[in-house]
Parts: C-alpha cells; structure tokens; sequence
C-alpha cells in the first residue's frame, strides 16, 4: 500500500543512535516557571566549576547567596538531610530552588558521598530528579523549617498544602479527586523514579513518574525495550540480541483502522497478556495516577502508530475495559513524549468516541485523568458540542446532544456550564448559545488536528467468545 511520507526526517533517519528526547525541551510547563532565581549561569559550565562541598564560595555562588540574604556555607552539613532546601544547577544550566526528597550512597566512594533525588519546586514533580553534589549551591542551603510545620499539620492543612503546591506546579488536576490520606500514601511510595530513561524504537526519552517494575529491575537506571512487543530489558546488547530474533513490526492483535501512514491496532490483553502488562509498565512511567493492573485480561488496548517501512511504531494509545458498569469508554490514556503536541492525544480521544457511536453507548473516562488527559478532554468537549450548537438554528437538548455525540450528559453539562452557556429556567437547564459567544470559545479551544476518518473504521465492538 503507498503511503505519502508524513515526516520526512522520521523516515529517512537508518542509523542506531536513538534520537535524545527530553521534556526539557517539550514541557511547557517550564517556560511558566518563574525567573526570580534566574541569575545568569556562567557562559561554560558551571555544575564543573564547584568541586563539591569545600566552603570556598566562587564568584557565582557569592552573587547568589548575597543576593538572597541567606547564611553562608556554615549551615551546609555533608551530607544534606532530606528536607534540605537549596539551589541545584538544572540542564538549563541555571540555578533552581529544589527540596531535597531523598539521598542515596554512591557505591565504592567516601562515606559522605550521596546522590541527591530533588524536586524542584517551581516544576512539575515530573521533572525530579537524581542530581550531584556538584550540582548544589551548598552557600544556599537552608534547613527545611515548614516541612516540621507540615509533619504536625491537621490532614485537612496538608491536603490544602499539597494542593497549592501541585497547583503552583501546574495544574495537576487528577489529585483533586483523590483525598488527602491516598494521595500523601501515593507520593511516599512514588517520590523516587526508578527509572530515569528508556529507550524505544528512535527514541531515548527521560521517564516522569515511578513505574513498579519488578525489583531485578529498579537498579537499572535505563531500560530498552523493544518497539514492537515491548519487551524490556537492562542492557542494550539484550536488546539488541533481542530485535534479531523478535518477528513483530507491529503490536500483537487486529489493525482496525488505517490512514495515510496512521493505523490502530485493537490489542486484547487476555489473548496477549504480556504484551498488556509491558504496555501498563511502560505508560506507568508517564502517568503519574494510573493504577496498574496486572489483569490485563479485562481490557482492550488501542495502540496507535505512525508506520514506515521498518514497521508500525507506537506513538500512543487507550484502554478501555470490555465491560464497564460506569460507561467508561476510557481506561488510560498516553501519547508518548516525543510525539506529543501533534494532534494525537486529541485524535486518540476522538477515537474512543467513534467506538462508542458504533456501539450505540454513551461513554465517559474514567477518573482520575492526568493534568495533560483533561486538558486534552476539555478542548475535545467544546470543540465537538460548540461545533454542533453554531451548526443547529432551533433548540437542542443535552439528551440530544449526547446521542449525537456519545459523550455523556454529565460531561456536556460540565463543559458548557464551564464555559457559561448554561442557564437555570423555570427548572430545567437551558443551553444559551450566543454564536459570537461560541465563536470565541472554539477559537480558544483550538483546533482539532488530526481527524478520525470514520470510513476507514474496520471494527465490531467486543463480544466475550466461548
Ligand atoms: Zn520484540
């Protein structure tokens, strides 16, 4: 079948390096972040000018700690507590306030010589990190007194805490939905990536969040994984052995929708259970509340992929549970970081509402969704119901709405009373579409990107067999 190149670069790259993909350069959470510690880095590097820990403060490191009217280096104790709060030299080579979250020995050093695990505090918790010494402005260093404040805080004060903070932190709006007792149990047993990088396919990709991988595999700081069966393994030439000898180019199961160099592929995790399992892996390390389930057996996965001659590669993909009581038509939702702000997540959403619509059923996500997940499900919603408002002259109702639609009327309800299209007469909602109104909303939700061309939907919604 020929396909049109849709990226030329991404076709025509043969050799083995994998492409390095870092948020840094993605995220846009970090061109919010504030300056005010933005104190010009020196133009070489500066995390090599400090040699760790002597008190001798350099030119920079004096401007710095004047600068913020704090002690000098008498207040940094090697190796640093947790809860220490200090300057740390990041990959922008500036330096950012962080807290220290945990520490570890280096193997085989001195006995005070520890890696630090850091959050920074203007960033998202997906950019922790292990950094060391050598990056620390040790002159900076204060000890943590609110942490103290915080250990013997009400729960309901903590919960506001960690709330504030994950909102300074851009909108991390799946903790809201989880109360104060689960998500304090959540951080502390996820506050450390495991696994720091993996590599796929093209791609060498810094991981955001823990993943249970098991233990054999939590002292590997990189994993490689093969492409197509996802397979993962700790050392390169495994994976290497591995690709010689592992006879799939796509992911296991039907291929049940194809465009252009687009094609989905309907994966049934109890047919190819570990290709489920790996797949729940590999998504934990980008998804920050996703409960893992190692019975994969219930669900269907959706992997999309951008395919070329070398095979069908993974961009994203959903799941979706083969019964759900709640009308859940989405379990989990990713696009993988190098290919996100490309339409697909928006293209995967719509994907799940195109299986609804053949099954004749109202569908809804489930929650909790990521912060990047309801981002991308509000500007779906609008754009789909504010579409059809401006398009239908009389009245419209949410009930019909949602037939139309597939999306349920809880979901409509929130989004148009979000955006204030909604009015409360004589006892029943009604929808009040101005189309000047409606235009401005659609400009500010964006376009839609890729779309989903129904005719090239191959597909019978699951029926259990045997
Ligand atoms: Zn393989």
């Amino acid at each position: 079948m020929a396909r049109a190149p849709r990226t030329a670069a991404i076709r025509t790259r043969t050799d083995t390096q994998p492409l390095r993909f870092s948020p840094a350069v993605q995220m846009g959470s970090i061109e919010g972040a504030k300056a005010e510690n933005g104190v010009a880095a020196p133009a070489c590097n500066g995390g090599d000018q400090r040699n760790g820990g002597g008190g001798g403060a350099l030119p920079d490191g004096e401007a710095e700690a004047g600068r913020r009217g704090k002690v000098g280096a008498a207040a940094a104790v090697l190796p640093l507590e947790v809860g220490t709060r200090v300057m740390c030299r990041w990959r922008d080579q500036k330096l950012h306030p962080v807290k220290v979250i945990e520490r570890r020995k280096i193997p085989n050093a001195g006995p005070n010589d520890y890696e630090y695990y850091v959050h920074y505090t203007e960033f998202n918790r997906r950019l922790d990190e292990w950094v060391k010494l050598e990056q620390l402005d040790l002159d900076t260093v204060e000890a943590d007194i609110d942490e103290k404040v915080e250990d013997k805080a009400t729960s309901l004060k903590m919960t506001r805490h960690q709330k504030r903070k994950i909102d300074e932190t851009h909108v991390e709006k799946g903790h809201e939905e989880l109360d104060a007792a689960s998500l304090r149990e959540h951080e502390e047993f996820t506050k450390v990536k495991n696994i720091a990088k993996i590599e796929l396919g093209r791609y060498e990709i810094d991981t955001w969040y823990f993943s249970p991988f098991p233990p054999e595999y939590n002292d590997s700081s990189k994993l490689y994984f093969c492409e197509f069966c996802l397979n993962f393994m700790k050392r390169k030439e495994q994976l290497q052995r591995h690709m010689r000898k592992c006879d799939l180019k796509h992911p296991p199961g039907d291929e049940i929708y194809r465009s252009g160099t687009l094609s989905m592929f309907e994966v049934d995790g109890k047919k190819n259970k570990v290709y489920g399992q790996n797949l729940c892996y590999l998504a934990k390390l980008f998804l920050d509340h996703k409960t893992l389930y190692y019975d994969v057996d219930l669900f269907l996965f959706y992997v999309l992929c951008e395919c070329d001659d070398r095979g069908c590669h993974m961009v994203g993909y959903f799941s979706k549970e083969k019964h759900s009581e709640e009308s859940y038509n989405l379990a989990c939702i990713l696009t993988l970081p190098p290919y996100q702000r490309k339409g697909y997540g928006k293209f995967l959403i719509a994907f799940s509402y195109e299986l609804s619509k053949k099954e004749g059923k109202v569908g809804t996500p489930e929650r909790p969704l990521s912060d990047l997940g309801l981002l991308s499900y509000r500007g779906y919603w609008t754009r789909v119901l504010l579409d059809i408002l401006k398009k239908h002259k009389s009245n419209i109702s949410i009930k019909e709405l949602s037939d139309m639609t597939a999306i349920k009327a809880d979901d409509i309800l929130s989004t148009l009373q979000s955006l204030d299209l909604i009015q409360y007469r004589k006892g029943q909602h009604v929808i009040c579409a101005d189309p000047k109104v409606l235009d401005r909303h659609l400009k500010a939700a964006g376009r839609g990107g890729l779309e989903v061309d129904v005719s090239k939907l191959i597909w019978t919604p699951y029926k259990e067999q045997g």
